[in-house]
């Protein structure tokens, strides 16, 4: 079998980096994307994009965990100040109000050129309203706005001589004789097309203010983020994460506590609410190991890219690399 009929489920941040990847790698294949929904459609749009995985084990090992960031940051890096494709680099603080130290990231330490402590001058700056700041970090990252990033992705997939198809496939069957390399990058859609059940939602809701004054990011206990855009001065404010929950209404108990937490954490903030502002709900494809693996499936080959939940934006490159090496792996073992 050779395996060169090669399609892409999947338009969001995962699907648009496997697509570009593999390009990269087998500049002579034609390769498709079918996406029901493509750039502000998906959930990718919303994201506030910031670098920065979670501390926990979300590959097959730390190892693999580590390369998939070292991989991602490298990518985006490159993108620096070179295209205008969204990404910019910002410094900031993660701060908490607790004794225990939640603010350290081992990968980001050995991956990010600045991660420090921050001192005990930085820590009373952000002290207000008895809210004491025990413990905190400064690292300097980068922003992915996928508003920018994602369109800007696809056009160069189509002047590399991609081809997309617009509509939704009810299960591989629809698509596995024409192709014989699948590429699941579906999100959480993932759980009715493989019928995975450790796939969950995490549901996120944030507010996108006017507040061009602030250009650092900032973090704080109970899911509390503010991360300015370098690109249009909106600043995306958290959060929450909820666990197995579908709805994607807006809940105004939720509005009110982000304001809150937002707020207290820097108070010159309450300012942009005198102007409009957007609130955005999204459901992060959770899983507790990414499933980044090849499955036999009729005649064709299933390489499964997905479940990144709240840290998609941050390991698709690295996760892209790692899918395409698998297909690269099957090739050389013909
Ligand atoms: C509030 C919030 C803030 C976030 N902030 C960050 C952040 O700062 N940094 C970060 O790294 N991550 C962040 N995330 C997480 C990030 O948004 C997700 O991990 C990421 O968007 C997942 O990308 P995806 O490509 O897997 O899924 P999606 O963007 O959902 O894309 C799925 C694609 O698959 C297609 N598809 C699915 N099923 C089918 C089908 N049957 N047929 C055809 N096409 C199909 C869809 O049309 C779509 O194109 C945030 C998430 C939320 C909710």
């Amino acid at each position: 079998m050779v395996y060169n009929k090669i399609v892409v489920v999947g338009a969001g941040i995962v699907g648009i980096n496997t697509a570009l990847e593999l390009q990269r790698v087998y500049p002579n294949i034609k390769i498709t994307i079918i996406a029901d929904k493509f750039n502000s459609e998906t959930l990718s749009d919303g994201a506030a994009g910031i670098f920065r995985p979670g501390t926990y084990c979300f590959g097959p090992s730390f190892e693999i965990s580590q390369e998939w960031i070292n991989d991602s940051y490298n990518f985006y890096k490159s993108f620096l100040n070179n295209e205008p494709c969204g990404i910019n680099e910002i410094s900031g603080y993660m701060f908490s109000e607790t004794l225990n130290d939640t603010t350290k990231n081992h990968y980001l330490e050995k991956c990010l050129p600045e991660y420090r402590k921050a001192t005990e001058d930085e820590l009373k700056l952000y002290s207000h309203n008895n809210r004491i700041k025990k413990c905190g970090s400064f690292f300097t990252t980068i922003t992915i706005e996928s508003k920018l990033f994602l369109p800007w992705a696809l056009k160069k997939f189509i002047n590399n001589g991609g081809e997309i198809i617009k509509k939704k496939i009810q299960s591989f069957d629809d698509i596995c004789e024409k192709f014989n390399v699948i590429f699941n990058c579906s999100g959480l859609e993932a759980a009715n097309l493989c019928n995975d059940n450790d796939m969950i939602p995490i549901r996120g809701q944030v507010i996108r203010v006017k507040a061009p004054w602030i250009d650092k990011f900032y973090y704080n206990d109970m899911d509390t983020y503010i991360i300015p855009s370098k690109e249009d001065g909106t600043v995306v404010l958290g959060g929450c994460r909820d666990f197995g929950n579908y709805d994607t209404t807006i809940q105004n108990r939720v509005t009110e506590q982000i304001i809150e937490n937002c707020t207290n954490l820097i108070p010159s903030l309450k300012e942009a609410f005198n102007s409009e502002y957007k609130i955005w709900v999204g459901l992060r494809p959770y899983r507790y190991r990414i499933r980044v693996e090849a499955e036999h499936f009729k005649n064709a080959m299933i390489i499964h890219n997905y479940g990144h939940g709240g840290y998609g934006v941050t390991l698709a490159p690295g996760t892209a690399k790692y899918a395409v090496k698998l297909l690269c792996y099957l090739h050389s073992n013909l």
